[in-house]
Order: structure tokens, then sequence, then C-alpha cells
């Protein structure tokens, strides 16, 4: 059936074929105008290669400090000692939120933050101490490369010496935040004083090689161009096939409102749906058979538009948040229960499934 409508674009073919696409080939497909063949072709692809199931996670998120030495300019979260609304939680506070969160179901905590110029590693590791000493059964993910890469500047250890001491204290996951797009021309743009996309590849490079699987994310919808998504996304398939220890690819979309990209008019309007699903359409396609699992994160997209993601691509929701402050502080919902997840995947004819961080299957609805 597929094979009867296509004809006038080489990439497509090579992607209904199930043949790794090239830089050009991903270049052609972000400029193809026949979007629903293009979300028709990944669905399909989704389909051979995962299935009909759409897995989620019950994951708490927990940022545990806005305070940041960086100034991103894609960023509406980080605030500067001293600020009003500044905060850095203590361990015993963090264990206390993850606490309550366990008992509403949560699988794993997903922790991250801004780079606080004062913390000491010993805070790290007694956050994830307390944690895994009150909850073993319980995923840490925490801490992003690019935290552990500014961490490693602050304390003058190596990033392989940070991995280790933390993933003794209980570190058993990575988040995929900070990757954001890693083409140094379009990064130095979006991001102020985070690592290179080079050291983020290189640090989450070592967390794999110790036994530390990790997300991906890729932002976009901002001032990117098409080169600078491919290029990251096959980046992301160079190191998955030397490491195996990404666990699924993340694209957030980016958030617009009290960024300093919006206020310098730089950005004046959120993407719109059809750049989305061309994004879902196209990270499934270039990742074929090499990285399966492809989240939409429905907080960015809004219920109804993230059954549609999954409908061109997507096999995976994340955020089942219960809390988020970083996308709270852009004006976004970032509630929902399992329950919800599951009725939203039930309407679109899928099989839902609650799945623990590396998508080992939990429980099925
Ligand atoms: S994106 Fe992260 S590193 Fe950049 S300013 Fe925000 S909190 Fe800080």
């Amino acid at each position: 059936m597929l094979e009867q409508l296509v004809g006038d674009s080489q990439a497509l073919d090579r992607a209904i074929a199930g043949e790794e696409l090239s830089y050009k080939d991903g270049l052609d497909l972000m400029n193809y105008d026949n979007l629903h063949l293009l979300g028709a072709v990944a669905d399909d692809a989704r389909k051979k290669l995962v299935g009909d199931t759409v897995t989620f996670a019950a994951s708490y998120y927990m940022n545990y400090t806005n305070v940041c030495a960086a100034s991103c300019q894609m960023c509406a979260f980080y605030r500067k000692e001293g600020a009003d609304d500044a905060y850095t939680l203590t361990p015993q506070e963090i264990e206390q939120r993850v606490s309550i969160a366990k008992q509403i179901g949560a699988t794993e905590v997903h922790i991250v933050g801004g780079f606080h110029p004062k913390l000491p590693l010993e805070y790290y590791e007694d956050m994830m101490r307390i944690i895994k000493k009150n909850h073993p059964q319980l995923n840490i993910k925490a801490l992003t490369a690019a935290e552990i890469f500014y961490l490693s500047k602050l304390t003058k250890n190596s990033t392989k010496e940070i991995l280790s001491r933390l993933k003794d204290a209980g570190l058993d996951s990575m988040p995929g935040g900070g990757a954001e797009l890693f083409h140094p021309e379009i990064r130095g743009k979006i991001v102020r004083g985070k690592c290179s996309g080079k050291e983020w590849l290189d640090v989450i490079e070592e967390a794999h090689t110790m036994g530390i699987q990790s997300n991906v994310t890729m932002l976009y919808g901002h001032i990117e161009k098409p080169e600078h998504v491919v290029d990251h996304l096959i980046k992301i398939r160079e190191l998955q096939k030397k490491t195996n220890g990404f666990i699924t690819l993340i694209p957030l979309k980016f958030s617009l409102d009290n960024t300093e990209l919006e206020q310098d008019h730089l950005v004046n309007n959120e993407c719109s749906s059809v750049y989305d699903l061309r994004i879902i359409a196209l990270s499934r396609l270039m990742l074929a058979n090499t990285l399966n699992n492809i989240s939409v994160y429905w907080v960015a997209y809004g219920k109804k538009l993230a059954q549609v993601a999954l409908s061109n691509g997507g096999s995976d929701l994340v955020g089942t948040a219960f809390s988020e402050e970083i996308y709270r502080a852009a004006g976004k919902p970032t509630t929902s229960s399992v329950e919800e997840l599951a009725t939203m995947v039930k309407e679109i004819g899928r099989i839902p499934s609650q799945r623990d961080t590396h998508f080992g299957i939990l429980k099925q609805f």
C-alpha cells in the first residue's frame, strides 16, 4: 500500500525499505511536502519495530534547585542566587517529596536542577543515599550530562570520578536533558554557560560505558534549521551504535514564554503542530533499528496532539509527571494520572502499558 503511494522521494523509499537514512535523506525528509505520507511511513516503521503497545512510566519529576550559574536563552526556569523565588531543597526535603510520590505509585524519580555554584558533590551523594536507603526499589534517574560536566568543573574532579561516586551513592540512570541541539552553530545561540554538544556526548558515553543508561532529548522549534535537527539525530544514532546506552529519545518542543529568545523577539511563536509531527516522524525514521523508543512529551503537546504524534511514529508517552517545575515556569499543565494516560492510548486503538525506566512492562491496561 505505502509502496504504491511513493515514488517521488528516494529517501522515503529507503525509509520504507527499512534502510539506514543518510544525512541527505534526513534533509530531504525535513523538506518533504507530503506530511501525511511521511507520518504514515513513520507509523508503519513504528508498528514493525515495536508493535502497537504505547508505554509510559509513573515518574516523579523533581527539580532540586532553580539556582543556576548559566543563563540559557531558551530557559524560563533559572534564577540567580538571592532572587526572591530562588530555592534549593535539602536532601531530606527531597526524600520527603519522593516518599509521597512513591506512595501514589511512582517507580522512578527524575531529578534535575540548575548549575548551583555552591553545592558540593557530597550534597548530591547525600541526596541519592537517602533516597536509596528509604526507597531501594525506586530507580534514581538523576542529573543530566550537562550537570555532571558542570559539577566536574566546579569540584575539579573528572566526570568519570563524579559518575563513579554518584553511582556508588545510588544513581541508577540519567535523564536526557541538556542535549538541546549538538551542532555548535545553533547551540551557541540557545545556551549560555552550558557544555558543548561534544562534551555532552563524551560525558554520556562515559556514563553508558559505566553501565549507567540514559535518555536523550532534542530541543526543537526555536531558531534551528533542518540541518541542525538531522545532525543531532545522526550523532545520537552513532553513539547508540557504539554504546547501546540510550533508553529513549524525547524530542522536546521549545516552550516560548518567559525566555530570553522570546524577550529578544528571536522567536515570537511556538512552532506549529505540523512541525511537531514532522520531528516525531523524522526521529522515528532516522533512528529506526538503532533506538526504537521515541517518546512523546505530552506535557508540551497537550493530550490531543500527543495522540496524533503517537500515530506519526511515537511509541511512548513521557510526562506521567507528578511535578515538573521547568514546564510550569513556562505556563504548561504538567500532571496526569497513569489511568488518564491509559485512556488516551485506548482512544487511538493502541495498547497501554505501564513500564519501568528501562522499558520493562509492569502492567497492561
Ligand atoms: S537550561 Fe539548565 S543550564 Fe541553562 S539556564 Fe536553564 S537551568 Fe540553567
